[in-house]
């Protein structure tokens, strides 16, 4: 599909960069309170996931439970929030949130109302373990491409 010349994610890496493979790459949100929130956007130009052919569709799910584990194991957060929503910017990529019992926004989905103020202190511990995460995805993500065997 061709690309419309205002789309961000084909424009841009859309945040910061953490790990490209040929496919698909995985960046890093800059969320306000929701330091834990990346994305895996595919490369190519799709609006949705259901434009992607069956081996494409398990390729980019296989690189969202990489990047889930990730968190689940650095973080241990009260939950992960897979989402895809695509209604602002219509170009496939995968919320992969780790959601905190102590987060503005938690039990609610994050693009809902707050549901309590903003915990400076905890979000900065979590941001301060971000580096770590990010170099851990890094290795995860190059393991799994080089074997990308499902187990
Ligand atoms: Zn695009």
């Amino acid at each position: 599909m061709a690309a419309p010349a205002s789309c961000p994610l084909c424009a841009t890496e859309g945040g910061v960069p953490v790990w490209r493979g040929r496919r698909l790459r995985v960046i890093r949100a800059q969320e306000e309170g929701l330091p834990a929130f990346y994305r895996v956007v595919w490369n190519a130009h799709a609006a949705e996931f259901s434009d992607l052919d069956a081996a494409d569709r398990q390729h980019c799910m296989d690189a969202v439970v990489v990047v889930e584990r990730v968190l689940r194991e650095r973080l241990a957060p009260a939950k992960i929030n897979l989402a895809a929503l695509g209604n602002m910017v219509p170009h496939l990529h995968w919320h992969v949130i780790a959601r905190f019992d102590w987060d503005s926004h938690f039990p609610g989905a994050v693009w809902a109302p707050a549901q309590r103020p903003r915990n400076g202190e905890r979000e900065a511990e979590v941001a301060a373990r971000l580096p770590a995460i990010d170099t851990e995805l890094v290795q995860a993500l190059d393991a799994w491409q080089q074997h990308p065997a499902t187990e």
